[in-house]
């Protein structure tokens, strides 16, 4: 029987964060001095990912993106993707920030990995230290051309808009896109910072983004449409790139969601947005069987939310920010 959630939602993809670490402090996402990382041994080891991900496969699931905190970072995870290409997955993905990925792309790519997804919020070395707090952008345009080499089926790059941050920077990775064949998705910042309010001064509007590209550039739709995902997804006429707008906060698709997320520290999660979580660390550690655990995965995708709340709830605060829950 496949996971089917009460609202009908068929849920075939896992989202696995592998670690808390990360070697950015973008500053809407772990501030520098935010939480202390979680301690190594309650963080779920390779092996217990893997059989989550066995009963998952088992109960339908298809696809899988290994995140973080930034998932290069775990020792290991070469080793990890290529045991995870072998679990019946029929699509495997990666996020990462791509300071490591010059060297990773190459091995990550002969390991079974197919798509990798790097976040980049600046092509201005000074912008971009200013939100991450670091200086090793060039490394990360050596990660993409390394990517690129390498072979990937499909490479994103994802680019979260702040207001007086990076908007000036809209038009730079609309020709990056355009130039290079890469596909740039603009993401809308979203409310996630643990105890602080959200900053919606930052927040910039998907239809504000795509004008100013819309001003230099001629977007038409995809043809033909791929399998509705979350980004709205259009052509660049005359280029070989595409652009991505993924507005999860002006226009949510929560009716379209088909995913659950397990934290590094082996929490389930059925919903970004929700603090609901439940625990398969404890099971997995005091010998759950695989028929209890697909019953733990079912559990937790009949709570799945209808929809994510109204963040027009100002006193709304998620307890995790999406380094822990994994972006
Ligand atoms: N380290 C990896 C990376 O950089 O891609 C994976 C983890 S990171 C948390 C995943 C993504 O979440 C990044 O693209 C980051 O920009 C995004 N992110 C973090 N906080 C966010 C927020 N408040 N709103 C929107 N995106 C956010």
């Amino acid at each position: 029987m496949p996971l089917i959630d009460s609202y009908q939602r068929r849920i075939d993809y896992l989202r696995i964060s592998i670690t808390d670490r990360c070697n950015l402090n973008c500053f809407y996402c772990r501030p520098l001095g935010g939480l202390p990382f979680i301690p190594h041994e309650m963080i779920l080891r390779y092996e217990e990912i893997l059989r989550v991900v066995k009963v998952a496969v088992e109960l339908g699931v298809r696809k899988a993106r290994v995140t973080g905190g930034e998932p290069l970072m775990r020792r290991g995870v070469v080793d990890f993707i290529s045991r995870l290409s072998c679990a019946g997955l029929e699509d495997l993905g990666l996020t990462t920030n791509g300071i490591l990925l010059k060297d990773f792309a190459r091995p990550l790519r002969e390991a079974g990995l197919s798509r990798v997804n790097i976040s980049l919020d600046s092509l201005d070395p000074r912008n971009y230290q200013r939100i991450t707090g670091s200086d090793r952008l060039k490394e990360v345009l050596a990660g993409i051309e390394s990517a690129e080499e390498a072979g990937f089926n499909k490479i994103k790059i994802n680019t979260v808009l702040l207001r007086e941050n990076n908007e000036t920077e809209i038009l730079n990775f609309a020709e990056l896109a355009f130039s290079r064949g890469l596909e740039v998705r603009f993401i809308e910042y979203m409310p996630y910072l643990n105890g602080k309010e959200w900053q919606k001064d930052l927040f910039l509007k998907a239809e504000e983004v795509k004008k100013v590209i819309n001003s230099r550039f001629s977007l038409g739709p995809v043809e033909p449409q791929e399998k509705p995902g979350v980004a709205e997804m259009y052509r660049m006429k005359g280029g070989r790139g595409t652009i991505g707008f993924i507005s999860s906060i002006s226009r949510h698709f929560c009716g379209r969601c088909n995913r659950i997320r397990l934290t590094s520290d082996g929490k389930l999660r059925n919903c970004l947005y929700s603090d609901e979580e439940i625990d398969l660390r404890g099971p997995l550690r005091g010998g759950v069987s695989d028929p209890e655990l697909a019953e733990i995965i079912r559990r937790s995708v009949q709570t799945k939310p209808e929809r994510r709340p109204n963040f027009s709830d100002s006193s709304r605060k998620c307890t995790r920010t999406m380094d822990l829950i994994g972006g």
